[in-house]
């Protein structure tokens, strides 16, 4: 049964109203990757490149990231993956960077807002990106996006990046495409913004849950406050999958209510077409979804 599992975990996952559905991993690791294929992963929806610096003292340079980059899509080979540009801050601060984990905490200048306010910083992480990228299916993401002209700068500074490899004749990859992840409540109420300006959606629905509730989802006493399916996060997933809908947008989901099994099957009927997981929970919402909506 269980080795049946196994082998059913490398399928594709089909619906039965005739919807591809992807169900992949979330990584931030080397090890993570090689446990991802070893699951089954059809692909990558969310790599977390701050947990491949977090504990460095020095920022890696372009060449260090690129290689370390590499080293990852070799193990995923052919499998579409989303690389999401620096988070710092918030739960994930970051040694080697000068963000104030007090004063910048979960409101200040984290994920996007950082490397916004440090174009440099972006451009050799998106540089390194674009150069590993060759030979794989990569896509770009940016992390805690609260309104459109975030997205647009983010857009901006990937086609700078590509310019700039193409200028310097370095080999490199143009990204298969350029999203956001939606974890604040501004961007998920105005989704259609953002739609209007990107190529897809991620929901993140650990830093949402938390901003819709102003509960700190690191402080266990406020644990009980942090549901995903609160009558406020059910609405707003709502309206935010409909906006998706209208405009044509693909919406993932990479927050761990992806990988719940109370979540996973609703999310899907929202329209979303990708649940990504960590690796150990992929063989069972494969199953899950086949079950419940195969
Ligand atoms: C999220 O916020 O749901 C998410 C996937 O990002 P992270 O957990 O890395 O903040
Ligand atoms: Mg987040």
């Amino acid at each position: 049964e269980h080795r049946q599992r196994m082998v059913r975990a490398h399928e594709p996952v089909v619906l039965a109203d005739g919807r591809t559905v992807s169900v992949s991993a979330n990584v931030g690791s080397l090890a993570d990757a090689r446990a991802a294929v070893d699951a089954g992963a059809d692909g990558v929806g969310l790599l977390r490149t701050e947990l491949l610096i977090l504990d460095q003292d020095v920022f890696p340079d372009e060449d260090r990231q690129t290689a370390d980059l590499a080293e990852i899509l070799r193990v995923l080979g052919q499998r579409p993956t989303v690389i999401r540009v620096l988070d710092a801050g918030g739960d994930k601060p970051v040694r080697a960077l000068d963000v104030d984990a007090v004063r910048n905490g979960f409101l200040g200048i984290r994920g996007l807002r950082y490397l916004l306010a440090h174009p440099d910083l972006l451009r050799t992480q998106l540089r390194a990106i674009c150069r590993a990228s060759v030979g794989h299916r990569v896509s770009v993401m940016a992390p805690m996006v609260t309104v459109a002209r975030e997205a647009v700068a983010f857009g901006e500074a990937v086609r700078e990046a590509v310019a700039s490899l193409r200028r310097d004749g370095v080999e490199h990859r143009v990204p298969d495409a350029i999203g956001v992840m939606v974890e604040v409540p501004a961007a998920a109420l105005a989704a259609d913004e953002l739609c209007a300006v990107v190529d897809f959606l991620s929901i993140g629905s650990n830093d949402l849950t938390s901003y819709v509730a102003a509960a700190d989802r690191t402080e266990p006493g406020v644990a009980d406050l942090l549901e995903p399916g609160s009558t406020a996060m059910t609405r707003i997933l709502d309206q935010l999958c409909e906006h998706a809908r209208r405009a044509g947008t693909p919406v993932a989901v990479c927050g761990e209510m992806a990988g719940m099994a109370e979540y996973a099957a609703e999310l899907l009927d929202r329209g979303v077409h990708e649940l990504s997981v960590a690796p150990a929970r992929i063989p069972m919402i494969k199953d899950l979804v086949r079950t419940q909506r195969g």
